[in-house]
């Protein structure tokens, strides 16, 4: 499958690593848009959070034990963000399930 985010996982194409077990990958986005920016991925290709199931979920609450994991590691203590885009309304660019976490600064509510 042609799935950038598979390919970042499987580590064929180079990212930022910040964490990783036999079921999630976590890296640097590219293109930052908070002091820390982190995505938080399933290792297996689930499309978004529109396709999580009873047969797939087990791999999400993983995910969010990573995320309060890393949350204390980088110091994120003021608080963060986690979100998952969508579709193409809310801006979905790589379909891929991915939760990004932002922190390091104040954040505004409710998100364009
Ligand atoms: P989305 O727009 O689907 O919610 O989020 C996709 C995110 O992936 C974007 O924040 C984008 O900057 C990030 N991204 C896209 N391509 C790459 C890449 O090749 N490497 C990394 N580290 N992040 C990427
Ligand atoms: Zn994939």
């Amino acid at each position: 499958m042609d799935c950038l985010f598979c390919k970042i996982a499987a580590g064929e194409i180079p990212s930022s690593k910040v964490y990783e077990d036999e079921l999630v990958y976590a890296f640097k986005d590219i293109e930052p848009q908070a002091p820390v920016h982190v995505l938080v991925i399933p290792k297996e290709h689930i499309q978004s959070a529109a396709a999580i199931t009873s047969e797939n979920s087990g791999v999400v609450a993983r995910i969010f034990e990573v995320i309060s994991k890393l949350a204390v590691e980088m110091g994120l203590d003021n608080g963060f963000r986690v979100v998952s885009n969508v579709g193409e309304s809310a801006g979905q660019s790589v379909r891929h399930l991915h939760f990004h976490v932002l922190g390091g600064r104040d954040m505004t509510w409710p998100p364009g």
